[in-house]
Formats: structure tokens, sequence, C-alpha cells
């Protein structure tokens, strides 16, 4: 498989500034990364961590690595010396492992909060109840100057997998709602962030605010 550059230089077109596109590299090869890379590309999101710190390894040291999928407390430290951003942060408790790896390695990691709004029973992420509660507690701690390692700069969602766009529609809705909420809590410069979009549905995602689109088999082809 190769990339499909035409496929990226159009999603390109169509998201226009300000929106970031995430070209999902999970189980594709070195090889298809490096092409993506050499046309200037330097956002890409992995799903695995074994292969995330191999591909790492292996490509040049100015690639922002995104992790997109659902991190373990005890694997944070694997990615701590070079992640660009975690997406999907769901409790307090591995917010405080990131913070701890982030100070071992004298940096400040970047985060997005995962909220589940798919109608799926088993995808993680925080209900609009938890993430409010969360919201607050971390100003509270902001204030107190706990957690400095680490830094919430936004949301992170999917939508349900069907073919209802109107239902895809209300979910990106609602997240974005509960964005513009949690923003007015945080009242951190940087929460700014709205991940929300893959292949399928990233242009309902745009049209409900979504500046981080993350993309994959539309650039890579479909996966096995
Ligand atoms: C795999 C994945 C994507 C990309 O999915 P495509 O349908 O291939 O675009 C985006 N976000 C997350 C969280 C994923 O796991």
């Amino acid at each position: 498989m190769t990339v499909n550059i035409e496929a990226y230089e159009r999603i390109r077109s169509e998201l226009g500034e300000g929106v970031t596109l995430v070209a999902v590299s999970k189980k594709k090869s070195i090889s298809d990364i490096q092409e993506l890379y050499d046309l200037g590309h330097r956002d890409f999101g992995e799903n695995y961590v074994q292969e995330l710190i191999q591909k790492q390894l292996l490509l040049p040291n100015d690639i922002k690595w995104h992790f997109i999928g659902h991190l373990q407390r005890n694997k944070v430290k694997y990615l701590a010396p070079f992640v660009h951003l975690i997406h999907g942060v769901d409790s307090y408790q591995l917010l405080e492992e990131i913070n701890r790896q982030a100070e071992k390695n004298n940096r400040i990691m970047n985060t997005l909060l995962q909220i589940h709004v798919a109608t799926e029973e088993t995808k993680f992420g925080l209900d609009g109840t938890e993430l409010i509660t969360m919201a607050k507690d971390l100003h509270k701690y902001k204030l107190l100057n706990q957690l400095e390692n680490v830094t919430v700069c936004g949301l992170m969602g999917m939508a349900s997998q069907t073919e209802d766009s109107s239902l895809i529609n209300k979910e990106f809705s609602y997240l974005k709602t509960l964005f513009d909420d949690a923003t007015t809590i945080i009242r951190q410069g940087c929460f700014n962030i709205l991940s929300m979009g893959m292949s399928s549905d990233y242009k309902i995602a745009l049209k409900n605010g979504s500046n981080m689109v993350r993309i994959g088999s539309l650039l890579f082809g479909e996966r096995n």
C-alpha cells in the first residue's frame, strides 16, 4: 500500500487554516509514513504503544506523534520522552501518572480528555458529568500548583459507527457543547483543541467545530 496523495491534497484543502490533520498510521509501514513525511507532513497518530516506540526509533525526530489509543498507566513511561499529544485521557489516575513521568523527563506533556458520546458500550471516555467534575478539579489543582507537568489542551471523541449522519451530527454537536462548557471552567490558555472526526465522518465533525481530525484509511487505505 502507498499513500493516496490525491486524497491527502484534497483533505488538506478541505480543512483550511487552523485545523490539524493527524495522519493515523497504525498498522501501516515505515515507508508509508516516510512517504507522507517527505510531502511535508509531521503529525501522525498511533494506537499501540509497542508499535509507536518502534516506529519512533526508525523515523525522523521532528515527527509530532499523537497517541490516540487507550493508554494503560504502566505504559506511560515509554511514551513520556517523546510523545507530542495524548488524546485518550479518561481518568484522574492516568493524568497523575502522565504528570509523574513528564516530570521525570523534565517536560510538560500535552493531553486531551476523551469523552464518550457514541452509543457503543465498548468505547472509553468520560461522560458529560464526569467531564465537568474533572474540569473543576483541574482548575483547582492549577490554583494549587499541582499537576504542573501536564497540560489539558482540549477534548477528543469518537461518534457512533453508523451510517446515520444525523446521529453522528448530534453526537459531535454535543461534544462541542461540552468543549465550550469545559473551556469556561478550565480557563487555561491552551485549552483549545477539539479532536473529532475520522475518515468516515470528518466532514460532519468540521461542521461542528472540530479543529483536529484523525484520518487513517482515506490516506493509507483500509487496514487488515
Ligand atoms: C483508527 C482511528 C482513527 C482513524 O480511523 P480511519 O477510519 O481509518 O480514519 C481515528 N481515531 C482513532 C481514535 C482511531 O483509533
